[in-house]
């Protein structure tokens, strides 16, 4: 054990050694303590260095291992952590890299912090809807302001090094070698005759009166995440610092920790987490494949889509030409580009130099030839039509440079009869941005039937400088998201027809935590653009049933927000949905005109019906290989698609119902109005079978 660390001048340096974040597995706290003791044990050591080296000091626990005997293993993290204010030597953290979570309350333990001028600290446990249970809460506001600790923690959000001297939660920074100015501060230590400064020793940092402030903390969240139990559990431990002896502190928290671990929601917001990653991974892939460099774009179509992918790729600052066919097109989208990055200026988010800066990355015209001769990869965005599309593609086939990657952002669309117009199939490819494309997270990557592996690598990686979250699907009629999408608005009509009022539905689905119900997002939107989809589905389609009801609204000329009225009205400038009595009358009329019996269905059946046609048209997509796990669906829902991210996503949500359970309910509803349409997907019937999930 004792080669394990090293010794200079009479200080033991310990080091991390668990790649790539050092995370506090079971395996590297045993390592650590047992360190940590044997340095404490001898004589000749006045005091111990912990470090991870230039590296990342510690990304914190190893999630994973949450809810699993790994997690108990002595010496757990409390165990770990509270062993180090028994220890009688100078205890210094040099951080390089970060410190969160886990790693940031061990450091907090330490008596001493020595941080790299470009450290990050942060504890983003309440993004997994739980909170820092091996002292954070109790600890941070010994060392950080209270007013300043609380923020930090009920964020998530991180601080730099500079802040967390600012603050007190380190003592010293290093604008060199982390180590050797860390050992220069240890030996100065030393020579004072320093002892042990035991963060658990020292009083809370208050500044306000903490009645005013815990309530006004409590207040504010209440009102922008109501109910938000992990947020509201650290004032209470925050409350019980100020109240309670230290020990006694460590417990009200560690309860509350626990109490919040075995949560669905916490357990949801892990297996998001690790989803998002995982998402990035495509399986099967030759080791030797290598993404080609990119280093120009174009955009062609500088519409709602496109105006917002070329911001995307400005971004990144990656230049960029905008292409258009018709200049008042150009204008109009140079004009949104314009006023999204004003409307940032005027917020102070971007500085008038850095708007110049970007808006110079955008090379605006009406010459595609021209536009897309240098560019490396292009992304079409032109009108949703075949022949339209197709044409573009023999076009850029012809001016495109050899080695570009030619995309098409088409919603529905078959990308193969896209691609086969071209000489050079094996760089065709879908990008399928979420409007606002600059704002939402998701892309859908489409692999087509002859895309190469080196395209779609490439593809993967530009997603991350663009700072997206790509999920791969394959070409079918709507791919993953929008294909699932028309199975839940099927429903949503369905229940219309039954009787249930609009704003039932959307209050029913908005309760259980959709971002919006699907006729307020239709509004949003615009009418049209489903209605165009049904009324190719029912000629192409024709097995596909659908409940009319929505085609009388838009023959009503009721297009959702842009013509003021559609599911809801709307007053002009407003986008607070409004009843509207003629919404009802269209109802009663085609309730009428279909003779549904009408009927009481509750909230509780209106979110079943509507998740398990999410979840049983996701194991129709799994079964084709649509998608390549269940994992990356229920990522394409909690990005793309306003699906609560507490609840994980429809495939996640499914295995919490447990899928024998879901079975038996598609079964029951396939007895009910319109039944025909519920066909249980094979996967769903194999998997409930075997009793398994679709994990
Ligand atoms: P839009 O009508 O706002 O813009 C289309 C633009 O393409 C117009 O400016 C038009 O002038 C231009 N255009 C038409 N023909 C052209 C040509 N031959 N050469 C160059 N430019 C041409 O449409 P949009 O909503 O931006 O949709 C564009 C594409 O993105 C469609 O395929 C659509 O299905 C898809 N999409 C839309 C959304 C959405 O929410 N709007 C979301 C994802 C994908």
């Amino acid at each position: 054990m004792e080669s394990a660390y090293v010794v200079k001048d009479g200080v033991a340096v310990v080091s991390f050694d668990n790649p790539p974040v050092n995370s506090l597995s079971a395996a590297q706290r045993k390592k650590l303590h047992e360190q940590i003791l044997h340095a404490a044990a001898r004589k000749d050591i006045h005091a111990i260095v912990v470090t991870g080296g230039a590296g990342p000091f510690c990304g914190g626990a190893e999630i994973r291992e949450f809810n699993t005997p790994a997690q108990k293993l002595s010496p757990t993290m409390p165990e770990l952590i509270e062993g180090l204010d028994r220890i009688n030597k100078l205890l210094i953290a040099a951080i390089g890299g970060f410190a969160y979570g886990a790693g940031l309350e061990f450091a907090m333990a330490m008596h001493y912090r020595v941080s790299s001028a470009y450290a990050q600290f942060g504890l983003p446990e309440v993004k997994f809807g739980f909170l820092p249970g091996a002292g954070g809460t109790q600890r941070l506001p010994r060392l950080v302001p209270m007013e300043h600790a609380a923020p930090m923690m009920l964020s998530g959000a991180p601080v730099g090094a500079q802040q967390a001297l600012d603050y007190g939660l380190v003592d010293a920074l290093s604008n060199g070698d982390l180590l050797e100015d860390t050992l220069t501060y240890a030996r100065k230590l030393i020579a004072t005759r320093m002892t042990p400064r035991r963060t658990s020793a020292l009083p809370v940092r208050l500044a306000t009166a903490p009645a005013e402030l815990f309530a006004t903390l409590r207040a504010d969240i209440n009102k922008r995440t109501p109910g938000h139990k992990g947020k509201l559990y650290i004032v209470d431990c925050f409350e019980a610092a100020t109240t309670l002896p230290f020990e006694a502190g460590r417990e009200f928290e560690r309860a509350r920790f626990l109490e919040l671990l075995a949560t669905p929601e916490s357990k949801a917001l892990r297996y998001n987490f690790f989803a998002e990653r995982q998402a990035a991974k495509i399986a099967g892939l030759a080791p030797d494949v290598r993404a080609r460099e990119l280093h120009q774009a174009a955009v062609i179509g500088a519409g709602t889509m496109g105006a917002g992918i070329a911001m995307c790729f400005m971004n990144a600052g990656i230049p960029v030409a905008l292409i258009d066919a018709q200049s008042e097109g150009l204008e109009r989208g140079m004009a949104t580009i314009r006023a999204v990055y004003d409307a940032q200026v005027d917020k102070g988010r971007l500085t008038q130099a850095a708007r110049e800066r970007t808006l110079q990355l955008v090379t605006p015209t009406l010459d595609l030839a021209a536009g897309v001769c240098d560019a490396d990869v292009i992304v079409e965005a032109v009108f949703e039509r075949l022949d339209l599309k197709q044409q573009i593609f023999r076009e850029l086939d012809r001016h495109a440079r050899k080695g570009a990657i030619l995309a098409t952002n088409t919603s529905m669309l078959d990308i193969d009869e896209i691609a086969a117009v071209t000489q050079r199939e094996a760089d065709v490819i879908g990008m399928h941005f979420f409007s606002p494309a600059h704002v939402m997270r998701l892309l859908e990557v489409v692999r087509c039937a002859k895309t190469s592996d080196e395209v779609l690598v490439t593809v993967m990686q530009l997603a991350r400088r663009l700072q997206k979250t790509a999920v791969l699907s394959r070409v079918c009629d709507g791919f993953i998201g929008n294909r699932m999408l028309q199975r839940y608005l099927q429903q949503a009509l369905f229940l219309l027809d039954e009787g249930c009022s609009i704003e039932q539905i959307d209050g029913a689905m908005e309760k259980f935590g959709m971002a919006m119900g699907p006729f307020a997002v239709g509004d949003l939107s615009g009418l049209d653009i489903g209605w165009s989809i049904r009324k190719r589905r029912y000629v192409e389609r024709p097995e596909m049933v659908y409940s009319r009801i929505a085609d009388r609204i838009c023959e009503a000329g009721r297009l959702g927000q842009k013509t003021g009225k559609g599911w809801y009205r709307y007053e002009p400038g407003s986008r607070k949905r409004l009843p509207d009595p003629d919404v009802n009358q269209i109802l009663h009329a085609y309730r009428a005109e279909v003779g549904v019996a009408q009927r009481n269905v509750s909230d509780e059946e209106i979110v079943d019906r509507l998740m398990l046609a999410l979840a049983n048209e996701g194991a129709q997509i799994l079964d084709e290989t649509v998608a390549q796990r269940a994992s990356d669906i229920d990522v394409v829902y909690a990005t793309g698609y306003g699906f609560p991210i507490t609840k994980g996503g429809p495939m996640h949500y499914a295995n919490t119902l447990g899928l024998a359970e879901v079975l038996t309910r598609i079964r029951n509803y396939q007895q009910g109005y319109q039944g025909s349409q519920w066909q249980p997907s094979p996967l769903l019937v194999k998997l409930a079978g075997q009793g398994a999930s679709f994990e």
